[in-house]
């Protein structure tokens, strides 16, 4: 399984707004700006054919009305995208569409077509295109969704989206090799975020757990941990299904782009 960070930062930060492709064809979140930014890193939106919502806020959400665009404006797709997220993603999609773009939703969703998977209170799993998707509530400020990623190789990748450290984190942490955090801010968490001090307490009591820091504001630079690994905008790294170090060739850093 491939990781690639379209965007790694919070909604302040100099760096885009954080969000990441798997092997090219799984989105994990579209904030502002993240249609634009996958293709300066090589990355084509027509390619998504899976695409997981943390949560509704703009800086994970707000690009959809351009995925759907990317994807259903010049062409019809010969198969369903698959768009898995919180209760109310499909009202809400309309809504948006209608403020962005009145009155083209109902010919554009014809043309994409969305199959929705909305997962409630108490998560939810789908499978298909190769992958399982394991959807776990976390606590934030709206409803929010982590997820765990699997492919057939046994690979396995944890993704929080925006969230306090709960216990569901600590299940992720738990349960996958590689792990990708809210990493907000330089020390507590607060507003719904964790901060590094929540990240570092994850770290040093899963020693084997690979943890990558993102939707971090631009001050939140680095850790002592070792485990613990601050990607940029445009980043690759290789995820298998063993613990591994972070570093280590197979399972850390395996290419720098831009
Ligand atoms: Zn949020
Ligand atoms: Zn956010």
């Amino acid at each position: 399984m491939q990781l690639r960070f379209i965007g790694t930062g919070s909604i302040l930060s100099e760096s885009m707004s954080s969000s990441a492709m798997i092997d090219g064809r799984v989105l994990v979140d579209a904030p502002n700006g993240s249609m634009k930014a996958m293709r300066r890193h090589g990355l084509d939106p027509l390619d998504v054919d899976v695409c997981l919502i943390t949560h509704f806020h703009a800086d994970h959400f707000f690009d959809i009305v351009f995925l759907f665009l990317e994807q259903g404006l010049r062409r019809a797709r010969d198969r369903e995208l698959v768009l898995i997220g919180p209760s109310g993603f499909e009202e809400r999609l309309e809504r948006l569409f209608e403020t962005a773009y009145p009155g083209t939703y109902a010919d554009i969703r014809e043309k994409v077509p969305p199959r929705f998977v909305e997962i409630g209170d108490r998560g939810g799993d789908w499978s298909g295109d190769g992958y399982r998707i394991h959807a776990v509530p976390v606590e934030h400020t709206v409803p929010a969704l982590g997820y765990v990623i699997a492919d057939e190789s046994g690979a396995r990748l944890g993704y929080t989206g925006d969230t306090v450290l709960c216990p569901p984190v600590e299940k992720l942490a738990a349960d996958c090799p590689t792990v990708v955090l809210d990493t907000s801010f330089p020390a507590e968490g607060e507003f719904g975020h964790m901060g590094l001090a929540d990240v570092e307490s994850l770290a040093d009591r899963h020693p084997d757990v690979r943890f990558l820091a993102t939707h971090r504001d631009d001050d939140v630079t680095g850790s002592s941990r070792k485990n613990i690994v601050f990607p940029r905008d445009g980043q690759t790294f290789e995820i298998d299904g063993a613990a591994k170090p972070a570093g280590t060739a197979s399972g850390g850093l395996v290419g720098d782009l831009l």
